[in-house]
């Protein structure tokens, strides 16, 4: 028999499927403890908690749990290496420990990747391919900056605030504490940050960076913990600026422990953004921007397109490609290069987006779930589309931080903008339509810090971002990132 005619025998396989194609996990070489870097030095941490991969439950380190003690020494260590030189260094000087950041993660952004999925749980080929690449740009942007900040503020004498602390989450922990802290050092800064309980090893493991990119000790200053962590940084009469990203609920208490201390505060919060989809719209580039919009990185991203608003004549094809284009996507481990749609952060956030979904269910939303084969260890949950959405609904109105999409229905533009601007938030918004005319009156139209047209979720360090209403305050990224970071004359005169 021919090889031919062997292989034409063979049964046809019930089932096409790719082949595991997981990233070595090789290339990072863990500690079993890590403690808090204070004034370029690891200090021994007085309490611990473990640090687990998601998608496993298996135990990466012990990290350190920082008391007010702790805190203080990094606030003494910030604010002493902010009198004792970095300050008053030119400009041209601290570009070049920033280049040198940005060129050092570039290098070791592989090793990066691989623990920012292992500790978050996100997809690999994202961690890769979005994470690290904007983290570096961050870097080299706000190094550009740092020389020509006379030039982007004439006449107004910027100076650096002082010492800032910096809070931030567990959904894109590397970039935003490049968003942080990027910037900061840029105008002079120095800075003590938090990472988010269950997301801290990328930022110890860039504590490596800033020795290796010989950044003098107690510029960068990283302390672990908890909320009470978080709390404590925030009282500290030591800081002069609090940068936050986060919920809501904690920067409104963030915005009330600082009220009448003078300190400055930037609050980047939570959304509901609405994505759009005009009866124009290009309907297949369209699903994939609905995909990307609510799916990436487990929908755990402050602007996602959580409400798709579609035009009534063309819902019906909308959701049929929206259903099909759900079953091709793969859930599972995060390290796997296949995969689309990784772990759940958290217990407590898969219990938060469980009970949300389920109120969807009670209130009368219709809900489908591609059929799907989760692991059996770890946080997983199916990517979910609700349909017959009311706009009453818990789940068209408040934000569930998870790979959920409700979909509700609009007539005309008219329609659309109000229910796309029917929520306490702002962030972002999406539209997709043929007609330029229509994009610039919906941006226009639109209560939104960033609009996205016929894209959704594209970042760039040039370009600001920020929110309107419950989202916050303040803009991160692009020239209007670095303001947060100055004081200018006209202030110190109460201008
Ligand atoms: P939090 O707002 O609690 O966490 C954000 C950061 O603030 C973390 O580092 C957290 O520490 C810290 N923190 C918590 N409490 C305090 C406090 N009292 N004072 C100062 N810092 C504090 O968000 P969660 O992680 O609890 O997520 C809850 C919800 O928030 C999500 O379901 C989502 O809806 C939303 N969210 C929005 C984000 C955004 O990008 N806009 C990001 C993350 C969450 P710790 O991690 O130890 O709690």
């Amino acid at each position: 028999m021919t090889d031919l005619e062997r292989k034409q025998r063979l049964p046809v396989p019930s089932e096409w499927t790719y082949a595991p194609a997981p990233e070595s996990r090789d290339v990072l070489q863990l500690r079993e403890r890590y403690g808090h870097f204070v004034g370029g030095e690891w200090l021994e941490p007085k309490e611990t908690y473990p640090t687990i991969s998601p998608a496993t439950e298996e135990v990466l380190a012990e990290v350190g749990q920082a008391t007010s003690e702790e805190v203080d020494l990094a606030v003494e260590a910030a604010r002493g290496a902010y009198e004792n030189g970095w300050s008053s260094l030119p400009g041209s000087e601290r570009a070049k420990y920033l280049f040198r950041i940005a060129r050092i993660l570039q290098e070791r952004a592989r090793e990066f990747a691989v623990l920012e999925s292992l500790n978050g749980g996100k997809p690999i080929k994202e961690s890769r391919d979005v994470d690290l690449p904007l983290a570096a740009a961050h870097f080299f942007y706000y190094a550009g900056w740092a020389d020509k900040l006379e030039y982007a503020f004439p006449n107004r004498k910027p100076k650096p605030v002082g010492v800032a602390g910096q809070i931030i989450p567990w959904n894109f922990p590397l970039l935003m504490l490049s968003w942080k802290i990027a910037p900061a050092l840029a105008c002079g800064n120095t800075v003590v940050l938090k990472p988010a309980e269950t997301t801290p090893l990328t930022a110890l493991l860039f504590c490596d960076v800033l020795r290796q990119a010989e950044l003098p000790p107690g510029v960068v200053n990283i302390v672990t913990g908890d909320g009470s962590t978080g709390a404590a940084l925030v009282k500290h009469p030591g800081i002069d600026k609090i940068a936050f990203t986060g919920s809501t609920d904690v920067g409104k208490a963030i915005q009330r422990e600082l009220a009448g201390t003078g300190k400055k505060l930037t609050l980047e919060l939570g959304g509901k953004a609405a994505n759009v989809i005009f009866d124009d719209a290009a309907l297949d580039q369209a699903v994939e921007g609905i995909v990307n919009g609510i799916y990436f990185n487990q929908g755990h991203v402050c602007c996602a397109g959580s409400r798709l608003l579609v035009q009534e004549s063309i819902s019906e094809a909308v959701i049929d490609k929206l259903k099909r284009r759900l079953t091709t996507l793969r859930v599972g481990d995060p390290l796997d290069k296949n995969t689309d749609v990784g772990a759940i952060n958290s217990k407590l956030q898969l219990d938060k987006i469980t009970e949300l979904v389920q109120a969807g269910k009670e209130e009368g939303a219709e809900i489908y779930q591609p059929p799907c084969r989760l692991p059996e260890k770890g946080y997983w949950f199916v990517p979910t589309v609700f349909t017959n959405v009311a706009q009453s609904y818990r789940i068209a109105q408040e934000e569930i931080f998870g790979p959920v999409l409700s979909v509700l229905t609009f007539r005309t533009p008219e329609e659309a903008v109000e229910k796309a601007n029917n929520t306490p938030y702002g962030l972002s918004a999406g539209v997709w339509t043929e007609k330029g005319s229509r994009i610039l009156w919906m941006a226009q139209q639109l209560k939104a810090g960033v609009v996205w047209a016929n894209t959704y979720n594209r970042f760039d360090p040039t370009s600001p971002f920020g929110g309107y209403k419950e989202s916050g305050y303040g803009r991160e990224g692009g020239k209007h990132g670095l303001e947060p970071y100055l004081t200018f004359d006209s202030e110190a005169f109460g201008g």
